[in-house]
């Protein structure tokens, strides 16, 4: 019952034009190495860069920053800091531009990667979380002296719209379960709609398998049994938890890659959005996740021979252990990491195929 087009992405003369937001901490570095990796791979791709100031209390940076990603249709991000001492109405800039551009799926595929050493071994997991509702509503107030009222906000459209988002994306990637995570014996109300929304949603996919776990239990779950999970669909403050959950079971949160998906914008970051500051420009983060990230953006822009060439690249290298970063047991460095997916990007030879 929904449509989803995808209006063809911004494109002039043969080249795509992308914003680019650096964020804060090490978010600058990072995009720094996917722009020098694109033009060493001649990737028809242009970066409109702009900053967001983190500490401005004025709203005029993010928009700018909405108002570019609405001009080219796709953005890749550094995740830009909220800082908690900053005044109850002040909302998270990132949080701002997610629910702006109505980014209703957070998508993150979950894969163990070559040569880093984990307690579990060949996980696939893709996570689907509503991106724009429930707990992130930034709707909060004191409504006497020493009470605060928290408004999760669960609406049958966008509970509906989420779960059919998971199970059109667990039928295209030849997928067979999605499991609903919710906490509906406490919220009956709110997860109650959310997971009757996905049983509806899953009785028009026959073909996909569904359940449903309580989250406290997933938790538990997920790091003794992760085997058993295949995709994953869960309203937004879950979706945070369990990513970061999932993100740790295949090595930390400077490995897996993350989208942001509209109807008509994408957006693309690391799945955990970590800022990363106390180890900015410091030449260690861990510079895969958000090249990976990169990768998911050229997919998106049907790149879709750029994407696998540098992916590929990524991958040899992961097997380097020689070359890990400090987050996941080595001593390598970031740039470290950068020169060697050139490198074998260049012995590779140029891309030969049909773009
Ligand atoms: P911070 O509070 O320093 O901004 P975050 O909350 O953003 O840290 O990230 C959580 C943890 O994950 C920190 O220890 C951070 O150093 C680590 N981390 C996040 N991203 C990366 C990365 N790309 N490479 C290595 N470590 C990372
Ligand atoms: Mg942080």
């Amino acid at each position: 019952h929904y449509v989803y087009l995808q209006p063809p992405p911004a494109k002039y003369g043969g080249r795509h034009t992308v914003a680019l937001i650096p964020g804060d901490g090490i978010g600058p570095e990072l995009l720094n190495h996917v722009r020098e990796l694109f033009r060493f791979c001649c990737v028809p791709v242009d970066f409109e860069v702009v900053h967001v100031n983190s500490a401005s209390t004025r709203e005029d940076d993010i928009n700018n920053a909405i108002m570019a990603i609405r001009r080219n249709g796709v953005a890749l991000k550094g995740n830009i800091e909220t800082n908690h001492t900053m005044p109850p109405n002040h909302k998270s800039r990132n949080n701002l531009l997610r629910t702006s551009l109505d980014l209703y799926a957070n998508m993150m595929h979950c894969q163990s990667l070559p040569g880093v050493h984990t307690r579990h071994k060949n996980i696939d997991i893709i996570i689907i979380r509503e991106n724009t509702e429930g707990e992130y509503s930034s709707l909060e107030h004191e409504s006497v002296s020493g009470v605060v009222e928290s408004l999760k906000i669960i609406t049958r459209n966008n509970s509906l719209r989420i779960a059919d988002y998971a199970f059109r994306l667990a039928r295209d990637k030849g997928r067979r379960r999605v499991t609903a995570v919710h906490k509906a014996n406490i919220m009956k109300l709110g997860d109650g709609l959310f997971l009757q929304c996905c049983k509806e949603v899953a009785s028009g996919y026959p073909d996909i398998e569904f359940d449903s776990m309580i989250v406290d239990n997933t938790t538990m779950q997920l790091v003794s049994k992760p085997h058993q999970f295949d995709v994953m669909l869960m309203p937004n403050l879950y979706g945070n938890v369990v990513s970061n959950v999932c993100a740790g079971l295949v090595g930390g949160p400077g490995l897996v890659p993350g989208a942001n998906y509209g109807r008509d914008y994408a957006v693309f970051e690391t799945a955990t959005r970590n800022t990363g500051k106390s180890i900015a420009n410091r030449n260690i983060a861990n510079p895969t996740a958000m090249l990976l990230a990169s990768c998911l953006m050229l997919d998106h822009l049907k790149l879709h021979d750029y994407a696998n060439m540098i992916r590929g690249a990524i991958l040899t290298t992961m097997n380097e252990t020689r070359l890990h970063t400090v987050d996941i047991g080595g001593q390598g460095t970031t740039s470290e990491v950068v020169q060697s997916i050139m490198r074998i990007i260049q012995s590779s030879g140029p891309l030969t195929t049909e773009i």
